[in-house]
């Protein structure tokens, strides 16, 4: 157990990491940013800060040397400057490996016992026209690394626009997803101790527009509702094969016939915000007590209704109207530029 006083180390200074910060921190530990920007705003509200590239293997071993155990908020890291920190790091690079190639996701996830969405690798435009053989129109093509908030993401509808496509998402490795005729979205936020027990938070209904969460809501519906048992079921053995140690989410599509896996991510995750306000334990402290090998919080829900909601691009603006509004729960991430797309708070309300 590693307790309190310690410095926990954050790869990635984002809104994740300085939400893990101000979770950190009533547990009595200490944080340390690594992130290659001048001014992230996890700095903001860590103890110390340091500058350097995600593969710079010198930067990485003396921020390592400088914190009792480390943990990352973002999921494209380079993963082979990493070995030589991996005795430290909470999850560890397996969970980074496999989340950060959607084809290495997707064949894990099936070795898992999980079900993804019908998929095909492509290479090239001729591996798109066989996709669109195998699993029809309208199909969604993703780069296989890099993709964050529908980027790097595009709508095949027609076999003309093939080669169209592939030049637009940049000649790069993609992969070809059936388009899934969802109901509705949801995720499974999960953490895993170092013990192997496992906790689940509460699953929300995720509403995403133009491919980037706009909000999360309590109760998630009837459909959803009947669907967790199972999709728990397939995160907590995708948690258990990758030995993972810490907050772990997997985004899934209730469909008629059962939940579908859409990804994972190895960390906190944007659906789980909610938790701050919303239950026992944030998903943030839970993260910091699974990687602190501390007993892991509960996950019993404070509200019936909940609701989070981003703030995206000059959404921000409003900050004044919601600061003075007393039901609603406003977190600011002091990111500077409110560049469109770009998360820049959220609001949570519980009813
Ligand atoms: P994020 O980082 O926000 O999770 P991402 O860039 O990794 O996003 P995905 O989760 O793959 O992107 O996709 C974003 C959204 O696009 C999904 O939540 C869903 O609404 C839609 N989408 C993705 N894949 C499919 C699919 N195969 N069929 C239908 N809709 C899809
Ligand atoms: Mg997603």
């Amino acid at each position: 157990m590693i307790a309190p006083g310690a410095t926990i180390g954050i790869i990635g200074g984002g809104q994740l990491g300085r939400m893990l910060a101000l979770a950190a921190a009533p547990l009595g530990f200490k944080v340390h940013v690594f992130d290659p920007h001048a001014s992230p705003c996890a700095a903001d509200v860590a103890a110390s800060f340091t500058r350097a590239a995600f593969d710079d293997v010198v930067a990485l071993e003396r921020f390592a040397s400088a914190c009792d155990v480390v943990t990352y908020e973002f999921e494209n890291l380079p993963v082979g400057p990493l070995a030589n920190i991996a005795d430290k790091l909470r999850p560890g690079t397996a969970s980074l490996a496999i989340a950060q190639d959607r084809c290495a996701e997707k064949s894990f996830v099936e070795e898992a016992g999980g079900r993804p969405a019908s998929w095909r690798k492509v290479d090239g435009p001729a591996d798109i026209a066989a996709a669109v053989e195998a699993l029809g129109l309208p199909l969604v093509l993703k780069t296989r690394r890099d993709g964050y908030d529908g980027k790097g993401q595009a709508w095949l509808r027609s076999a003309d626009d093939v080669e169209r496509v592939w030049q637009e998402l940049g000649g790069r490795p993609l992969v070809a997803e059936k388009a899934i005729d969802f109901e509705a979205e949801f995720s499974v936020v999960l953490a895993r101790g170092e013990d192997g027990a496992l906790a689940f938070f509460e699953s929300t209904r995720n509403i995403h527009e133009d491919g980037i969460l706009r909000r999360s809501e309590l109760p998630a519906g009837a459909l959803i509702e009947a669907q967790v048992a199972e999709a728990r079921r397939q995160a907590g053995a995708i948690a258990e094969r990758l030995c993972h140690i810490g907050v772990l989410t997997v985004e899934f599509f209730a469909c008629a016939d059962g939940p579908l896996v859409n990804e994972i991510a190895p960390r906190v995750h944007n659906s789980g915000h909610w938790t701050i306000e919303g239950a026992a334990t944030s998903q943030f402290a839970q993260h910091i007590r699974a990687i602190t090998g501390l007993p892991l919080g509960s996950t019993a829900l404070r509200a019936t209704r909940v609701t989070m909601d981003n703030l995206i691009g000059d959404e921000i603006d409003r900050w004044p109207e919601l600061a003075a509004d007393l039901d609603a729960a406003l977190h600011l991430y002091g990111k500077g530029a409110a560049r469109p797309g770009r998360k820049m708070g959220h609001v949570t309300r519980l009813g």
